[in-house]
């Protein structure tokens, strides 16, 4: 028999980044509330997404700084890879900030429920089919974030053997001599980069014209020569029909007539929402054909006081993303009339090696527009930390709008391309959704030595002077 149903201020359907964050940001301003996942708290981004996926991309530049020590007079040997003990310490990452994060929400007071989470009409939540049983909740307002899974494509079934998405890759205890990765998007390009790194001779098939779409075109053909260089073999505007196995390898036919043989095919080719777990019957919540559910920009569904966040919308499938849309969404129950989120000016990081990060319009995207642009490319070639790290292969691009006297104006985007760009991406980020004008990043003084000079140089570029 099913409990009466107990009311919360807000119910939320899954624990990744967007409904954690939902229930953290809500409950730390006092509402209460219950957070239901199926699964594992963390949802896709602590299991077999962005920590597993960095953690192994960390692994692979711990072997290229050991590879080169002996550069800083540093004899370290050759090194080897036992990628068991990657494996292990990487899921103890997991494990400790999975124990963290349900320690964090119990301390607020979050009540959870093990369980499938069905949305019915009048926010009525039923939970089933896992530890908490049979449960019925009604919520003032209630949350969908189901998240997202991968993508697959007809001919490419996944067998965990020949045939792998992020999520078993992710889990491989060995890596193979081969790989075929399907998809050039940031994942994909993540997962090369790290295998080619361990020892993988890898080849990237991209459909489109060009790998990592979104990002400027200078960017990409840094990367993609520094691929090239490390050996990965990027092939774009190529499409695939399918592959046949043999014993140990498999071969992929191409669209072309060619064909690769392969020891592993990792599928890359995007995530699709996971709408299907949520029932929905009976509500107003509209879903597209491709899955998303529809949201106004206030991540309101058209049900009244139900919302949906995350990889669930259609929106940058990122879980900072996430976690800004679960908190927009607590700000607008508590009536707080927010601000929506800026889309097109959200950070990106790509953590291959060379790492990508970027916010804000590429040059194309800014003029595609209609902005009459003005940019400065700054290397860092010349900068002194980049070369005392012995990496200093790279650029920041900094594309503004044209002022009517020739001049750079407004800061549009901000595209880097080199050492630890992640890390740097912050400044950037804040210049664009400040709608800063070059002029003014270019008063700002940037510590030396350090790799952030080359953003403050490139913005100084554009005043028209400049140091190096
Ligand atoms: P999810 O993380 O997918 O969580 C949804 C949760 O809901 C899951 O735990 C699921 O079990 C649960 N659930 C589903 N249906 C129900 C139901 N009916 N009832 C109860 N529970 C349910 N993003 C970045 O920002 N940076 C990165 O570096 C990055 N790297 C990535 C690397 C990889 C390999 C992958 C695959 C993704 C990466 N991402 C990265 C993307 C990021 O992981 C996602 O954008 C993020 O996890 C989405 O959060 P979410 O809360 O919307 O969904």
């Amino acid at each position: 028999m099913v409990p009466t149903a107990e009311n919360f201020d807000l119910v939320i359907i899954g624990g990744g980044p967007a409904g954690y964050a939902a229930a953290l940001y809500g409950a730390s301003a006092g509402l209460h509330i219950a957070l239901i996942e199926r699964a594992k708290l963390g949802g896709t981004c602590l299991h077999v997404g962005c920590i597993p996926a960095k953690e192994l991309l960390e692994t692979a530049a711990v072997y290229r700084t050991v590879s080169r020590a002996g550069e800083f007079g540093i004899n370290a040997g050759s090194p080897s890879v036992d990628f068991g003990v990657t494996q292990a310490r990487k899921q103890q990452i997991v494990d400790q900030l999975t124990t963290g994060l349900t320690g964090l929400l119990k301390r607020r007071t979050v009540t959870l429920f093990d369980g499938t989470g069905t949305l019915h009409p009048g926010r009525v939540v039923r939970v089933s089919g896992g530890a908490s049983g049979e449960v019925e909740l009604t919520g003032d307002h209630v949350l969908l974030a189901s998240g997202s899974v991968p993508r697959t494509i007809p001919g490419f079934e996944v067998d965990g053997r020949f045939v792998v998405t992020s999520d078993e890759l992710l889990s491989l205890q060995t890596l193979p001599a081969t790989a075929v990765v399907i998809g050039g998007g940031a994942i994909g390009c993540e997962f090369a980069s790290m295998m080619a790194d361990l020892g993988t001779e890898v080849t990237v098939l991209e459909a489109l014209p060009k790998i990592l779409p979104g990002c400027d075109d200078d960017i990409t053909k840094l990367v993609t020569r520094a691929f090239s260089k490390r050996g990965i073999e990027v092939r774009t505007g190529v499409t695939v029909t399918g592959h046949t196995p043999g014993e140990k390898t498999t071969v992929v036919a191409l669209g072309d007539g060619q064909s690769i043989e392969t020891e592993l095919v990792v599928v890359s080719v995007g995530r699709r929402p996971l709408s299907e777990t949520l029932g929905l019957e009976g509500t107003a919540v509209e879903v597209t054909e491709r899955g998303h559910v529809v949201v106004d920009e206030r991540c309101r569904t058209a049900e009244p006081g139900v919302y949906a966040a995350g990889d669930l919308i259609a929106t940058p499938a990122l879980a900072h993303v996430g976690f800004a849309e679960g908190m927009l969404v607590v700000k607008d129950v508590l009536g707080e009339d927010p601000l929506p989120i800026a889309y097109d000016r959200v950070p990106w990081c790509i953590y291959c090696h060379p790492e990508v990060a970027f916010a804000g319009l590429s040059e194309e995207a800014a003029k595609e527009a209609g902005y009459d642009v003005v940019t400065a490319k700054q290397r860092y070639g010349g900068n002194g930390r980049a070369m005392i790290v012995g990496d200093n292969e790279g650029m920041v691009k900094i594309i503004a709008e044209r002022n009517a006297d020739g001049g750079a104006g407004q800061i549009l985007g901000v595209h880097m391309v080199g050492p630890w760009v992640t890390e740097q991406l912050g400044q950037a980020y804040l210049a664009v959704n400040w709608e800063a004008t070059a002029a003014e990043v270019a008063q700002f003084i940037q510590p030396h030595p350090t790799m952030s000079e080359v953003f403050g140089e490139a913005a100084m570029a554009l005043t028209g002077r400049s140091l190096h």
